[in-house]
């Protein structure tokens, strides 16, 4: 603690330092001017800043000042590209920054568990190491320019239903490889300014007062120096939290928290001591934002669009191009069909949503190229996106197609199908787009369909057409890089950073995702999307890391270590090259994305046939060749060991695998290992999860995979402060609490669209009465909370005394 912030803690009363723990409003921290301590803002991202200037809410309904718009994680995960995804780090924050913006709320970077996931579009992959070197460069990118980030949402916050009261149980091991390997990997690598710790509980405890991942992981084990702040309305007791490493509470809870601060120090359940070192970390912060080292830099709107182009063309996955039927010859006649052509999806729905500085629309840049070299294009709805299916439409599409020489269909999700706030219940097209692709059979041979979505969807019901382009949600310049890549002016260099499943049936935890809404079982353990198709040779519809480009790349040469004989003493301090070459073998300059796979051949713990353990994205002209240089280290070898706790390599042979895709292997070469510690033994009894082709997780493997037994799942009734608006339905006061709540957002947003609806309130339903009273900024009070839930259990003499209801 430096000299100022012990000047600044002698000098605050409690009163400030309880008030320094929470924020001020929805979007800044209190200052105070006495102390120079200004009132900084924070605000989120992560694919935009949306800095709201007049009123305030989380699910992005009121307006906010124009911002560049990039691709959501999804896409910007398919680049691969961490000096691509750096350079976006670096706009954010200079947009950030002349906006007076302290803390970019971002990067999300919770794995994918499942692809119904509702918030799948603004994670970056199921892969944790994937999303832990694109978290590293994003925050490296914004914090370049003074302002600071905040890693989300720490941790195990894997879907949107029970989203604020859902208890995640997830076994040791997989906690550590699966679900917290990006976290420890931006801590180490970028230190966040600030991270943000979920709504959810995990193994029993609220992330805002778990001591386990707030203080022994995070700050014990991975030396985190930053400030942990809440998820909006994620504090359940405040005063936990800051036993636990807790250090702000967002937004404001009015005076409700803060008074509970003062009263805990006053009755000493909380010591002054603990209060100042969290507080500390409050002034830190503000004053790391006050005193910006970095010079602030200037920029212009048009080179971010340009930027946002570059990142939309990297995001562009070519899943499938039978016979090189990409790229078009733009001097054709064109059928571009689909909504989305003339009014395009390029954002995610709910608190990530900005108002882009422009906004591009496929239809206008496809025939803007197209007529420039002597083609034509023709335009059809097909569908209309209310999703309304006509069957006029289908006519015209399909006598519009017959008529041309080739046809761009455009189909994506809209908000209703993707949205923070819920999950998705099917992978499924909207079928007003599936009648268009039925209609549209009889010219299948001609067609390329393009997707705009920000999480995979079934395929099975196009796969009959020569090309699938998918674009994810590019952002605002998404729809000219979109037109390059259609008609060769752009090569393809994105790859999938997660499986598109055949089926959402073949999914590893298809029988426990997402759970019940108060308890999310993670039976599947490790076995997270490519980990347990690779490992089972369960088929999919395109594997991680696939994607296709305009040129062929062969690749050669591997060695591993130079001047290994095959055989490597490893330690925790070892370094180990991986070198291999690249070629362009074809007429065209393009990208490849070469993915290094690690497997060892017999372990004591149940292990996937291969794992991600580096990667490059190298650029080369035709006929170019490259050194790729990879580095291997101890943790690259390595699984969690739970009995020590540390991470443990097991002498053995282990193959390095060098692929295009996970399924796509190049070239291999194996390695034997020797370490301090021999091969274990297998533990029979968990059989079941050394064969996950059975997906038999059963009960009883699962419990000795946790090391006790499986929690109760709190019951739904009696109700609590932590029922949600939705479990209380069943009682009329529940009914008139969320019919309140609705008419505060219709007054925050007028007339709201149907779309913008369905989005509010699912979100609003998850809310917990805790948190209405939270926001009611003192207009209802706990007290009063705690007699309606009384009336709402019928414990009438309990609603008579007032006493407080429980919160579990
Ligand atoms: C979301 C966060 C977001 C915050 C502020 C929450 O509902 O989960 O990701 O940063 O709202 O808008």
């Amino acid at each position: 603690m430096n000299t100022e912030i012990q000047n600044l803690l002698a000098t605050l009363t409690l009163e400030q330092k309880a008030n320094l723990s929470s924020g001020a409003d929805f979007w800044t921290l209190p200052g105070i001017a006495e102390l120079d301590l200004p009132s900084i803002m924070v605000t989120d991202g992560p694919h935009g800043l949306r800095k709201q200037a007049g009123g305030s809410d989380h699910i992005g309904l009121q307006d906010s000042v124009p911002a560049t718009c990039f691709p959501t994680a999804s896409g910007m995960a398919a680049s691969w590209n961490l000096s691509l995804v750096r350079e976006v780090g670096v706009a954010l924050g200079r947009e950030a920054r002349r906006e007076n913006v302290s803390v970019l709320l971002g990067p999300g970077l919770n794995i994918k568990r499942n692809p119904l996931g509702g918030r799948n579009f603004e994670y970056f992959s199921e892969d944790p190491l994937l999303s832990g070197a694109l978290s590293v460069a994003w925050i490296n990118g914004v914090q370049s320019q003074g302002v600071g980030t905040s890693a989300k949402h720490y941790a195990v916050n894997n879907h949107e239903a029970g989203r604020m009261v859902v208890d995640a149980i997830v076994d040791q091991r997989t906690l550590r490889e699966i679900y917290l390997s990006g976290f420890e990997a931006v801590v180490k690598q970028a230190q966040p300014w600030t991270i943000m710790c979920a709504y959810n509980k995990l193994n029993g405890s609220y992330l805002s007062e778990n001591i386990t991942l707030l203080n022994h992981i995070l700050r014990e084990q991975w030396h985190y120096q930053g400030l942990v702040m809440t998820d909006w309305g994620a504090t359940h007791n405040r005063v936990a939290g800051i036993n636990a490493g807790l250090n702000l509470e967002m937004p404001s809870s009015g005076m409700l928290n803060t008074q509970k601060i003062i009263d805990a120090v006053n009755i000493g359940a909380l010591s002054l001591e603990e209060l100042d070192t969290s507080v500390a970390k409050v002034l830190e912060l503000i004053l790391k934002s006050r005193d910006k080292s970095e010079p602030a830099s200037d920029f212009s709107f048009e080179h971010h669009h340009g930027l946002a182009k570059r990142a939309a063309a990297e995001a562009c996955v070519l899943l499938h191009n039978d016979s090189d039927f990409l790229p078009l010859n733009p001097a054709e006649t064109i059928a571009v069909i689909g909504a989305l052509a003339a009014d395009t999806r390029y954002q995610g729905s709910g608190s990530s949503q900005i108002i882009p500085t422009q906004l591009e629309q496929p239809l206008e840049c496809i025939t803007d190229l197209v007529s420039k070299r002597g083609g034509q294009v023709h335009y059809a709805q097909g569908y209309s996106l209310s999703g309304q299916a006509s069957e006029a439409d289908r006519a015209q599409a399909l006598v519009l197609a017959q008529k041309a020489d080739k046809v761009v269909v455009f189909v994506g999700l809209t908000p209703e199908y993707e949205s923070e706030g819920f999950d998705r219940s099917h992978l499924n097209l909207p079928a007003a787009q599936l009648q268009l692709l039925a209609a549209l059979l009889p010219v299948h041979h001609k067609i390329v369909v393009v997707l705009q979505n920000g999480a995979p969807v079934t395929l099975r019901d196009i796969d009959a057409v020569p090309s699938i382009l998918e674009a994810y949600l590019g952002g605002q310049a998404g729809a000219s890089a979109l037109a390059d890549i259609l008609f060769g002016e752009l090569n393809p260099s994105g790859k999938l950073a997660e499986t598109f499943p055949c089926d959402i049936s073949d999914s590893p935890n298809y029988n426990w995702f997402p759970g019940e809404t108060r308890q999310s079982q993670y039976r599947e353990s490790i076995w997270v999307g490519y980990r347990y198709f690779n490992t089972t040779g369960q088929k999919v519809a395109f594997p991680f890391g696939h994607g296709l480009s305009y040129t062929q790349f062969s690749y050669s040469q591997l060695r591993v270590g130079e001047g290994s004989s095959g055989e490597l003493s490893l330690d925790e301090n070892t370094e180990l090259a991986v070198r291999l070459r690249v070629k362009n073998e074809g007429t065209r300059a393009g990208g490849e994305i070469v993915q290094l796979y690690v497997g060892q051949a017999n372990s004591s713990v149940h292990r996937p046939s291969k794992e991600l353990k580096a990667f490059d994205k190298v650029f080369l002209e035709p006929g170019q060749e490259a050194e790729i240089c990879l580095t291997l280290n101890h943790r690259s070898f390595a699984f969690w060991h739970c009995d020590s706790d540390t991470w443990r390599v097991e002498s053995d042979q282990y193959t390095v695998s060098i692929g295009a895709s996970i399924e796509d292997i190049r070239l291999e070469q194996s390695l034997s290992i020797t370490t301090a510690h021999a091969l274990g033994a297998r533990d029979t009894a968990l059989a079941t999860y050394y064969a996950p082709q059975h997906r038999n997780f059963d009960e009883v493997s699962f419990v000795t995979l946790l090391g006790h037994a499986i929690p109760t799942a709190i019951p739904t009734r009696p109700y609590q402060m932590n029922s949600t608006l939705f479990e209380v339905q069943d009682s009329w006061i529940g009914r008139l609490l969320l019919k309140q709540v609705k008419k505060t957002i219709d007054a925050m947003v007028g007339e709201s669209s149907d779309k913008d609806r369905i989005v509010i309130e699912a979100i609003a339903s998850e809310m917990p009465l805790r948190v209405m009273v939270a926001n009611s900024q003192g207009k209802l009070s706990e007290k009063t909370m705690s007699r309606l839930i009384h009336a709402m259990n019928r414990h009438w003499l309990k609603c008579l005394r007032g006493s407080a209801a429980d919160s579990h």
